[in-house]
């Protein structure tokens, strides 16, 4: 009998989801393999690169080590110090924005602090591109596209429903793991679908029934849509707050504002809107620094200091 210490027979796989106690895994030959796990590990989430043991006297394999991740997604909760590991290794962020629901700015940029803290490249996509000519809110929807496009984010417009232009976001996704997040009704689904056909339900929780009854996911669930092209997704993810970060982490975020922090007459400045001498407030009046993402800036900083206090 193995024994959990023995690695030498341990194989590799990659942690799909949660089901109730036990852990779903995708061999590296591709079968799925439900797995226990000890406690004492930590958290095991979706993305995860684990090794496991078959056992000889049960249907299930046992999950003995986590290997080194290159970044994990938290969801901050308000509530103590309860924040929840969610998904690891994952390579970028699809923000993903609507013509219709309309962008709600500050999301935008609190997702790109996200991706910076995360070290992960996020990827802004407009979806519902062909209702743009009716829509009522043109300018602010091309006020987004100019100002992301000019601080050298990678933004993308396309249409899910008519398979406009969503070449170019699909080789942006392939052989990466991604996390889409945005509004519910922005389309995420539509486009998952429209991507790679398959019929992946993003809506809600997931709940399938097997041989085993009937499961309900609430973590976080890789699907694997191509070779290597890989989508985590779920209702907490979509949705994340950014409580855990402190205002330094906020700044970083804001990559036109660091460039010039050392031009600030103050050390320690923290760039508060009408400070006499302050290179950000400068720059914004000369209008190098987007009015909008000043704006943002300080919405998620008095975020940061009503959630401290
Ligand atoms: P999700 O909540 O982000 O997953 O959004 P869904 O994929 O469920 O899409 C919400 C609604 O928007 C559905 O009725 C879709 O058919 C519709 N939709 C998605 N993409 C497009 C698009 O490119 N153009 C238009 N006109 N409607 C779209
Ligand atoms: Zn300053």
């Amino acid at each position: 009998k193995a024994s959990y210490d023995d690695l030498s027979h341990a194989l590799s796989a990659l942690v799909i989801s949660h089901r109730g106690k036990l852990i779903e895994l995708e061999s590296q030959t591709g079968e799925i393999i439900f797995c226990q796990y000890r406690q004492n590990l930590g958290a095991i989430v979706a993305g995860d690169n684990v090794l496991y043991l078959l056992q000889d006297n049960s249907e299930y394999g046992v999950i003995c080590q986590i290997l080194p991740r290159s970044n994990v997604l938290i969801r901050p909760s308000k509530l103590a110090h309860n924040h929840k590991t969610m998904a690891a290794n994952i390579d970028q962020l699809i923000i993903m924005l609507a013509v219709n629901p309309p962008p709600i700015e500050h999301y935008i940029d609190r997702y790109l602090v996200a991706a910076h803290h995360m070290n992960v490249k996020p990827i802004i996509v407009l979806n519902k591109m062909d209702l743009f000519d009716d829509a009522d809110n043109k300018v602010q929807l091309e006020a987004i596209i100019h100002l992301y496009r000019g601080l050298d984010y990678e933004l993308i417009t396309c249409s899910a429903l008519c398979h406009k232009n969503l070449q170019a976001l699909k080789t942006l996704l392939q052989h990466k793991t991604s996390i889409i997040v945005g509004q519910s009704g922005v389309g995420k689904s539509e486009m998952l679908n429209a991507l790679f056909g398959t019929n992946i339900t993003l809506t809600g929780e997931i709940s399938e029934q097997n041989s085993r009854g009937k499961h309900t996911t609430t973590s976080a669930r890789l699907f694997h849509l191509d070779q290597d092209t890989n989508i985590i997704d779920s209702p907490g993810i979509r949705e994340f707050g950014i409580w855990h970060l402190d205002k330094a982490d906020i700044f970083a975020g804001f990559k036109e504002f660091t460039q010039l922090e050392n031009e600030c007459k103050f050390r320690n400045c923290e760039h508060i809107e009408n400070t006499k001498g302050c290179a950000i407030n400068e720059a914004v009046a000369a209008d190098r620094i987007s009015k909008q993402r000043f704006i943002n800036y300080h919405r998620l900083i008095h975020e940061y200091l009503d959630y401290k206090n």
